[in-house]
């Protein structure tokens, strides 16, 4: 008989485990607190009027937009074979594409340095790859995994509510460190080590103006500045239905984590400003502008391991703060625990 296997977390690591698991004949339930798959390769959609567009009226829903935003991961790398082998095959179905836009650096002293280098993303949106990989993983979504015990015959699992959520003989935690700990709770050894893993907040602008800005590039890292980050989302492939350009501001870790209590409408005037300082007079008031908050975004310290596995109770952990904090590290890492499992059988 197979091991039945719970997933918790479906982003990129648990969605690359679980189909790992899948293929190999494995029955796997995948649980997650989100409204829908992907977990930080998220996709924001905002339906405004479309201000200066074509057929642009005040109120009329008909002149409505929808604008996609990617809040969450910008871009992703392929470097590993494996992982490159599954990018071929989302490009081959029109889920991710090449960013050819032009990035740059802005150094301390005001010098433009070209920043080169292969980059992807989703399509429509950056949730497009973890959209794919939940057709065959069918994640459960909107189910907050609050506890995972030892059961009568294997691992039972609970919901906050203390809802029961099933048993199962193998159990994949893959959710960022400093949720994934109370998981662990039952190996203190992975949840020692995964509590020395450190995650810094993001705070997240996205912003849309009704006419094009004058700044040469794509996509920039900043710093010096609250932002880290500023990039023309309206540039990547697949989004050229926007009217006007969309933009998303990264607050930097530092800044973030000083703000993260902050009201969203407070950060998101402190960014723009952050983003005008940068860009100078070229940026007008925009029609749209919101804020997101990421808790939990990149890992500042990861715990430079694959995943974490203890084969005698058939409990693990997978992430990108075990593995070099991208998408790329968290489908390896996902993959990584899948191998781990089958290995040990
Ligand atoms: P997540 O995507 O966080 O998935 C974890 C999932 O677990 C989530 O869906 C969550 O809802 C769920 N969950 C959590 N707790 C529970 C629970 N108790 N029960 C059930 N479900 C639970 N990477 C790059 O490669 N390039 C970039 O440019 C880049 N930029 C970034 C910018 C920002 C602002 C952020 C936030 C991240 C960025 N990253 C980037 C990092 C990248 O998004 C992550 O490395 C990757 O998506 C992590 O995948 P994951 O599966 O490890 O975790």
């Amino acid at each position: 008989k197979q091991p039945r296997v719970a997933v918790i977390g479906a982003g990129m690591a648990g969605l690359a485990c679980a189909e790992r698991l899948l293929a190999q004949g494995w029955p796997v339930t995948v649980f997650d607190k989100g409204r829908g798959p992907g977990g930080r390769m998220a996709t924001r959609r905002v339906t405004v009027p479309s201000g200066t567009g074509p057929s642009g009226t005040e109120n009329g829903s008909a002149a409505d937009v929808t604008l996609r935003f990617d809040h969450g991961a910008q871009y992703f790398t392929a470097r590993d074979p494996r992982f490159r082998a599954r990018v071929d095959d989302w490009i081959a179905v029109g889920a991710a594409a090449p960013w050819t836009g032009g990035i740059v650096r802005l150094t301390r002293d005001g010098a433009i340095e070209h920043s080169p280098g292969e980059r992807f993303v989703g399509i429509p949106g950056m949730s497009g790859p973890t959209r794919l990989l939940a057709d065959t993983t069918r994640p459960r979504s909107g189910i907050r995994v609050a506890e995972v015990t030892a059961g009568e015959d294997g691992w039972r699992l609970r919901d906050e509510k203390g809802i029961d959520l099933g048993e199962y003989d193998r159990v994949a935690v893959a959710v960022p460190s400093p949720q994934a700990v109370p998981l662990l709770a039952e190996s203190p050894d992975l949840a020692y080590r995964a509590a020395s893993a450190v995650m810094a907040g993001c705070w997240a602008v996205m912003a849309r103006f009704d006419r094009p800005l004058d700044i040469p590039h794509d996509g920039a890292f900043v710093v010096g500045s609250p932002l880290s980050w500023i990039a023309r989302d309206s540039s990547k492939p697949g989004r050229a239905s926007q009217v006007g350009e969309t933009w998303v501001l990264h607050g930097s870790p530092e800044w973030s984590e000083a703000h993260i209590e902050d009201q969203a409408g407070d950060v998101a005037n402190r960014l723009l400003e952050a983003f005008r300082a940068i860009a100078g007079a070229a940026v007008p008031e925009p029609s749209h502008l919101a804020a997101h908050r990421w808790r939990f975004s990149i890992p500042t310290r990861g715990i430079d391991t694959e995943c974490l596995y203890d084969p005698e109770r058939g409990l693990g952990a997978c992430g990108d703060w075990c593995l070099g904090g991208r998408v790329e590290g968290a489908f390896l890492s996902g993959l990584a625990l899948a191998e781990r499992m089958i290995g040990a059988g």
